[in-house]
């Protein structure tokens, strides 16, 4: 989805002060306010209002947006993250702190801080996964070593022991509050701050997770890893990431590879290319098509030098041509048909390899 304009969105122009910028934010978050405005769509808007006065009354942010627009926000550009915008903060700095926690209000994250006990995903993980030429070749079973977010087991992913009502909310899990401001007299409500929002404390806070009922683990998984694996291949181990919280599902891990250089193989995409080791070094031999077997073929020079000659002999390499034993009707067909073929030149040969295709 494409983002508005920031100017736009506060309906100020480019070369506004910051004056006007805070003047225009006023007027629009106080017709968009949810706790005001029941519309849909209000809510938003109202974000979009947010995060637009977040950015041009920041200077830095401003002349940044000005240059890069909205790209110089986008994460991977390491700029701000637009979710960890608090409005109220934002409402609170303006309006002289009439604001509360606009708890009431849920729908998307900067707003009241989420409750406790809502149920959350856990997070994914991604792990490099290093492998050799042939583990990715014919496939393995690898031990692979994790560190990650467990319930913890001492409390059960609770928190503690004793599980007793909040005295501070009375276990509704808000607080609630009459406040004047701008709008007139205002019910506001904020998370508990005692209970999170659970309505819920402990008389004993566990000591192995210090109240957040997760621990983070050392694990072993053996991964059962499929043959074929290229680098940059992925594979997603579904549920294996971090534990949901509050019955949330967990995360799930993602494995990246990267597969290691073989000594005489090379490979490009699933086609092998052979790397001939010589006394100096590695060469490469080219196989023709139609090489037949026991074909010699000759590495000039690449020999050895005798005790009383001048120049190093030849090596040689002998073509094996293995027949593949497991293969397809089709395949089948055409090494019939090629055998059938009788081939004068190569020009021929390269006239038949066209004709299959
Ligand atoms: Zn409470
Ligand atoms: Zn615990």
């Amino acid at each position: 989805m494409n983002k508005k304009d920031y100017y736009e969105v506060l309906g100020v122009s480019k070369d506004a002060s910051d004056e006007e910028i805070k003047r225009a934010f006023r007027v629009l978050a106080k017709k968009y306010h949810p706790d005001v405005n029941k519309e849909p769509g209000a809510a938003e808007k109202f974000k979009e209002i947010g995060e637009a006065y977040q950015v041009l009354s920041d200077k830095t942010k401003r002349s940044q947006y000005d240059q890069y627009g909205h790209a110089a926000f986008d994460n991977a550009g390491g700029g701000f993250d637009m979710g960890d915008i608090n409005l109220d903060d934002i409402l609170s700095n303006i309006f002289g702190g009439g604001f509360g926690g606009f708890s009431s209000f849920g729908g998307f994250s900067g707003f009241g801080g989420g409750s406790k006990t809502r149920a959350r995903r856990g997070e994914d993980m991604l792990l490099k996964v290093k492998l050799t030429f042939e583990e990715a070749v014919y496939g393995c079973e690898k031990d692979i070593k994790v560190l990650v977010t467990d319930n913890c087991d001492k409390c059960n992913g609770k928190g503690g022991f004793g599980e007793v009502t909040c005295h501070t909310c009375g276990g509704v899990g808000v607080i609630r509050e009459e406040q004047r401001s701008l709008f007139g007299i205002m019910q506001t409500q904020k998370i508990c701050p005692d209970c999170s929002g659970s309505g819920k404390t402990f008389k004993e806070i566990c000591t192995k997770c210090h109240g957040t009922g997760q621990v983070r683990e050392n694990k072993t998984l053996t991964i059962s890893i499929p043959a074929g694996i290229n680098t940059g291949n992925q594979l997603r181990l579904s549920g294996k990431g971090a534990a949901g919280i509050n019955g949330g599902e967990n995360g799930d891990i993602y494995l990246e590879f990267e597969v290691a250089e073989h000594k005489y193989f090379e490979r490009h995409d699933d086609d092998i290319y052979l790397e001939i080791p010589t006394l100096t070094g590695n060469g490469y031999i080219e196989i023709k098509p139609g090489t037949q077997n026991y074909t010699k073929l000759k590495l000039k020079g690449k020999g050895i030098k005798g005790l009383n000659s001048k120049v190093a002999g030849d090596m040689y390499v002998v073509v094996n041509v293995i027949i593949p034993t497991k293969l397809t009707k089709t395949q089948k067909d055409l090494l019939k048909e090629l055998a059938e073929t009788d081939l004068e030149s190569e020009d021929e040969f390269k006239d038949f390899r066209r004709s299959l295709k």
